[in-house]
């Protein structure tokens, strides 16, 4: 089961708040196909969403009152009052839809309440971004419940002020753009600059492909110092180059700029940002020109940078990397903020079993807990089921 169904959501309401819910809305998570750590360098990322979803169903209040309850995790109902959510409050996972109620009515709109009751199937903690498909069901099903008239990029915008603000989690706009704009059959390239978006054609299924999503189980956590550490490391390199950011040293004036730079560290985050940045235009001008197989040396390749320049990944991620390659994938890399997490692998429809069993076999071998490996094909962005 990829999602829940609104049906099986809508019951779990009605049980819980004893009426049917005015909607139901559902908000996928995502993976990254290429380009990380670029987005804060105001460079290119270029996400897909995934079949597996948030999906909440909502009634509208005005009196105020705001209850909350997800399905997949042992606690009580939460019940707040809009006018008195307070930032960074620590109310659990209930921060998430919380904050973005926070968000719209710090924007100056009337959201006078609601009850909420969802269920997710997207993985937590493990880099698909579950925190932003709950964020973003909340703001279209209160986009549409209170008549905001908000489209899906601006929700994106309010869902990642809920987390940098509220919740207290510097995350870039990607997670919530994806989930929020996604489309079946594409991928979006995202300018991290202006945030303009384009959909580029990733039919995986036609051309009888599939990507696999590699959970490792092993827990990321952008809070431990890791994250912060390279983005410091990358402004100091923007500062040296005299850019505003990275995204502003251009991939034919990289070595120069390398030369330039008298810091190692800073000189390899350089290069990856840059090197990635350059690596999503290479994919995006692939996949336009049909040619989806070629794209797999070219997420290689970004994992080779991630390893060695930007230095976040582990050895789960390089297993499962190694592993896909022999056993015949066409391309594979870490995705999302590393330390951990997930990588995609792409393959061949009819190699995906072959693939993923290899990889499980291979983290046996080394002593590692057992990965969570799905088939994904790219789905749909966030909407009305009901
Ligand atoms: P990621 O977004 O990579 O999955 P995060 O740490 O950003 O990881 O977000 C995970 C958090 O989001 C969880 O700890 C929990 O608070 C919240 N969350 C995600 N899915 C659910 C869910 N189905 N029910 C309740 N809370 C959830
Ligand atoms: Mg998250």
């Amino acid at each position: 089961m990829t999602a829940p169904s609104a049906e099986s959501v809508a019951q779990g309401f009605r049980e819980l708040y004893g009426d049917a819910p005015d909607g139901v809305w559902a908000a996928p998570g995502r993976v990254n196909l290429i380009g990380e750590y670029t987005d804060f360098n105001e460079g290119f990322v270029m996400p897909l969403a995934l079949p597996h979803a948030a999906v909440a169903a909502v009634s509208r209040r005005t009196d105020g009152r705001l209850r909350l309850h997800s399905a997949d995790i042992d606690a009580p109902l939460v019940e707040l009052r809009v006018e008195e959510l307070t930032p960074h409050s620590d109310g659990g996972w209930a921060a998430y839809p919380a904050g973005v109620v926070w968000a719209l009515r710090e924007a100056g709109h009337q959201v006078s309440g609601a009850d909420l009751h969802l269920a997710s199937t997207v993985p937590t903690g493990a880099g698909l971004s579950s925190s932003a498909a709950l964020e973003v069901v909340t703001a279209f099903a209160l986009n549409d419940l209170f008549d905001l008239g908000l489209a899906p990029a601006e929700l994106a915008r309010t869902a990642q002020r809920a987390e940098n603000d509220f919740v207290g989690v510097p995350c870039g706009v990607m997670d919530q753009m994806a989930s929020a704009c996604g489309e079946e059959g594409h991928v979006l390239h995202l300018d991290c600059r202006d945030l303009s978006t384009r959909q580029v054609p990733f039919d995986l299924a036609a051309v009888g492909l599939r990507l696999l999503v590699v959970d490792t189980r092993v827990k990321h956590a952008l809070g431990d110092g890791g994250y912060a550490e390279r983005r410091e490391g990358c402004e100091a390199g923007a500062r040296a180059l005299g850019v505003s950011h990275l995204r502003d040293v251009a991939h034919e004036e990289l070595d120069a700029a390398l030369e330039r730079l008298t810091d190692e560290r800073v000189r390899r985050y350089v290069r990856h940002v840059v090197s990635d940045d350059h690596r999503v235009e290479q994919v995006g001008a692939l996949l336009d020109a049909g040619d989806v197989r070629a794209i797999g040396p070219v997420l290689t390749e970004g994992h080779r940078s991630l390893r060695e320049d930007l230095r976040i990944s582990c050895p789960e991620l390089d297993l499962v990397v190694e592993t896909a390659a022999q056993a015949g994938a066409l391309g594979a890399r870490m995705t999302g903020g590393g330390f951990g997490g997930s990588a995609i692998v792409l393959v061949e429809e009819a190699e995906a079993e072959t693939v993923g069993k290899a990889v499980t076999e291979a983290f046996a071998a080394a002593g590692f807990t057992a990965p969570r490996v799905f088939t994904a094909l790219p789905g749909a962005g966030a909407r009305r089921l009901a």
